[in-house]
């Protein structure tokens, strides 16, 4: 970058500015299979930094059209969303000041690690239900802006549920708060001749002028970030306004995010698991009928080859429980891993049913009665009393983490990481898509996923030198789509589009909604300064280009 232009930016700013080596490799890669180098990386102190930047960008844009600008928060994002070519724009130095909690509303910053935000809000018993697999490792500036969901999604939904206010910066530079709107409070909204006015407008006119079309858009499962959430903005019945349903989960793309609100939950007194050792698959769909209809908080899956992994790297897997858990674990996991030694086969899926409640009575009579339910399917089942499924979770949430660290000559590729589909279907689509992947020997893969909403996390294991894994990527990418895509499904319930799926937004949607989700992108961002190429212009041919060479 134009050392002028970076000087300019170092007087105009009170946080810090990068142009190291160390740092721009560093802020190359999240936790996608991209990599993608930046000229500079800012670490904004406080909310003027970011106002600044925005105006700074505006400014020199038509002489260097390159300057863009990429949030980022603790860069977990596993599609690229978090990676760009211009300037890094990095939350997490300064923006992690503690969260606010008052009544069971919490104020955060983007910089602030998950796991700072929860023993906050544990302090008065409440939590956000909506945390990620990786709530040790991201921080809430990704979650606001993946609508990222998790284990407990099943039951409470996804992070769009729980925010009640986004404090952003637009492209003019200034600080706005989206909140809901009554349409009276709307239409005062959209009198005022500045741009928080002009965009309001423009954007109930792409709502009202496409209305039905938006809302027969939205796919139908229970999670769901791919492209814009369109459809939730405008509920004509309930007379409710709300652009922040839009900017939850948009990558950044609209413009940078400072602060939220998100609402909590009571953590229950109780809970109980049911562990479902599948061997046979041919029951799968009978069984996740008899779980969902108990209401389970959550209903989570892995396969054998997670299973496998985690054998293997039983220590790393369960050093966090302290010797005496290893010992517990080792001997919950003893049947499995008799398995593996006398060379008997693994199940082919592990379930988890968790179930909670203020009532102990009512864990333990679910518990019962699914089991009972479940007899004549005759699968093996155990039952995790409290404080004892700690590590059946362990396995679940670090299966991915510990692939990313521990295989030395293979790499986790996450390209079809988090298709959805309804329940109902999971028995005839989850073979079809083994199927395509059994094709592919250069392709170990394990799934795990969050089976009571129907989404799973499927991440293969590749040497991603060999050209014939690099040209397979969007052969088995482009087919596994079509499968979700017949079945009405996302493809994305929780990672979002960043560069590895919007080239397939296309696909999923149509030209009509795609052609929707550019012309919103144009109403906040005509200039494209935010986070370019994500969910609006990408290419698959750029994907394949910037696909990471070297671990
Ligand atoms: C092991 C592992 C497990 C995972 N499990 C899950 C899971 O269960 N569910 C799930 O949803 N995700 C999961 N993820 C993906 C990711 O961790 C989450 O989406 C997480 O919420 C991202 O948080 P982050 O702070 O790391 O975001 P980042 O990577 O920093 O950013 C994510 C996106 O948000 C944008 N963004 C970040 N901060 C801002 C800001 N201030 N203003 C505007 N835009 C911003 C970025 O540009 C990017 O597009 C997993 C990732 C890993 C590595």
């Amino acid at each position: 970058m134009d050392p002028k232009l970076i000087e300019e930016l170092k007087q105009s700013i009170e946080g810090d500015v990068a142009t190291d080596d160390a740092t721009l490799t560093e802020y190359s890669h999240d936790a996608s299979l991209f990599e993608v180098k930046p000229r500079l990386v800012v670490f904004p102190r406080n909310e003027k930094d970011v106002e600044t930047l925005v105006t700074f960008v505006n400014k020199h844009k038509k002489e260097h059209p390159e300057l863009a600008l990429t949030a980022r928060s603790a860069g977990t994002d596993m599609s690229g969303g978090s990676i760009g070519e211009s300037i890094i724009v990095a939350f997490g130095k300064y923006f992690n000041h503690a969260p606010r909690v008052i009544g069971n509303v919490a104020t955060t910053e983007s910089g602030v690690f998950y796991r700072d935000f929860e023993k906050e809000t544990l302090k008065y018993n409440l939590i956000f239900p909506s945390y990620p697999a990786s709530r040790e490792i991201c921080a809430m500036g990704g979650i606001f802006n993946n609508n990222s969901g998790g284990e407990k999604s099943l039951q409470y939904g996804k992070t769009e549920k729980y925010v009640r206010r986004v404090r952003v910066v637009l492209r003019d530079g200034k600080t706005y708060e989206l909140t809901p709107l009554t349409e009276e409070e709307l239409k005062k909204k959209m009198a005022q001749k500045d741009l928080e006015g002009e965009i309001y407008t423009k954007t109930y006119k792409l709502i009202t002028d496409n209305y039905d079309e938006i809302k027969r858009a939205k796919p139908d499962v229970t999670k769901n970030s791919a492209g814009y959430s369109l459809w939730d903005v405008y509920d004509k019945e309930k007379g409710m306004f709300d652009l922040s349903r839009l900017w939850v989960g948009a990558q950044g793309t609209l413009g940078m995010f400072l602060a939220g609100d998100l609402g909590l939950v009571p953590v229950h007194k109780h809970r109980g698991m049911l562990i479902i050792f599948l061997h046979d698959m041919s029951h799968l769909g009978q069984i996740v009928n008899e779980v969902l209809e108990l209401s389970p908080e959550s209903f989570e899956s892995y396969d054998d080859n997670t299973l496998k992994l985690a054998l293997r790297y039983f220590p790393e897997f369960t050093k966090q429980l302290g010797i005496l858990g290893m010992i517990q674990a080792g001997l919950a996991f003893l049947p499995a891993f008799l398995s593996m030694a006398t060379g008997r086969s693994l199940p082919k899926l592990v379930l988890q049913v968790d179930f909670t409640s203020d009532e102990q009575d009512v864990v333990k009579k679910k518990l019962a009665i699914l089991r009972e339910k479940l007899k004549p399917l005759h699968p093996q089942t155990r039952i995790a009393e409290e404080n004892q499924e700690k590590k059946y979770w362990l396995v679940r949430r670090e299966s991915f983490n510990l692939l990313r660290k521990k295989i030395r000559d293979k790499h986790t590729a996450p390209f079809i990481d988090d298709f959805v589909i309804k329940p109902e279907y999971i028995a005839q689509v989850l073979p079809q898509v083994t199927d395509i992947l059994k094709k592919h020997p250069e392709f170990i893969f394990t799934i795990t996923g969050h089976i009571g909403n129907g989404n799973f996390h499927i991440i293969p294991l590749v040497d991603i030198k060999n050209p014939k894994v690099r040209t397979a990527i969007p052969e088995i990418a482009q087919q596994v789509y079509e499968i979700i895509t017949k079945y009405h499904g996302s493809i994305t319930g929780e990672h979002n589009d960043g560069i590895i799926r919007t080239p397939y937004l296309d696909q999923m949607y149509g030209k009509k909604i795609t052609e929707l989700f550019a012309q919103t992108k144009k109403i906040f961002d005509p200039e494209n300064i935010f986070n370019p190429g994500k969910k609006v212009g990408g290419t698959l041919e750029y994907a394949l280009a910037h696909i990471r060479q070297n671990w």
